[in-house]
């Protein structure tokens, strides 16, 4: 069975990837989102081990120690990571797996699973995200305005990704992230193996 392909997703927070994302997962199946470890507070209607597996520092710590992580990162003063398992569990399945992480853990992937397929969400504008932020109403303005700090930097980052899409009319982003996700199987560093075998006969 060809094995699943392996994508991550990052946005400035604010910018829209969960509500991209939660469109992805319901019009394709084989589509599957890991469920990341966060020492953040539960924000009104996330749900346990749907949203994030919601745990302590220790507990974090523990994971990281045990070699229990893909990768982990600190965020606005709180830790998340992707647990290590359940991610290549589904790709030996033949499932596609979205990583929806922060920019230093997204580095991470690159750097120790290559053939991982990258996609930068950007929001329109900075002033865009502020509004998207405000009008979500879960954060209060104070990490309002830590988020939008760190989505500076963020976006300097965004030239690293494979592919970049802007996130302004939301069914266009969501076509284009469709396609984004299509066209990688046929990039050389996720199909190679498949390929290989049809060279071998030509
Ligand atoms: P993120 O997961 O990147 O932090 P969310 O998916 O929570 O962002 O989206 C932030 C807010 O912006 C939500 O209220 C969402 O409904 C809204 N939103 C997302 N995409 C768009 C868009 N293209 N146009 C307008 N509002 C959007
Ligand atoms: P939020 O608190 O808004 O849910 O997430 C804050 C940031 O952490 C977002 O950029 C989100 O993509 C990122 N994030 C969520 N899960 C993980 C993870 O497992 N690892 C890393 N590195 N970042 C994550």
């Amino acid at each position: 069975m060809q094995k699943g392909t392996l994508f991550i997703i990052s946005a400035p927070s604010g910018t829209g990837k969960s509500t991209i994302v939660g469109e992805l997962l319901k019009r394709d199946p084989n589509i599957c989102f890991s469920v990341s470890a966060t020492t953040r507070e539960p924000r009104e209607g996330e749900r346990e081990g749907v949203d994030y597996y919601f745990i302590s520092r220790k507990e974090f710590n523990d994971m990281i120690a045990s070699g229990g992580m893909l990768e982990h990162a600190e965020f606005c003063g709180n830790m998340y990571g992707t647990p290590k398992k359940a991610v290549f569990d589904r790709l030996e399945e033949g499932r596609d797996v979205i990583l929806e992480i922060e920019t230093v853990g997204a580095y991470k992937v690159m750097l120790n699973v290559p053939e991982a397929v990258s996609i930068f969400i950007l929001p329109p504008s900075l002033e865009t995200l502020r509004h998207r932020l405000e009008k979500r109403g879960t954060d209060s303005s104070e990490v309002i305005e830590r988020r939008i700090a760190e989505a500076e930097g963020e976006i300097k980052k965004s030239r690293k990704y494979d592919y970049t899409v802007v996130n302004g009319d939301l069914e266009k982003a969501i076509e284009d992230i469709s396609l984004v996700m299509k066209a990688s199987k046929f990039l050389r560093k996720v199909n190679k193996e498949t390929v290989e075998g049809v060279l071998e006969k030509c």
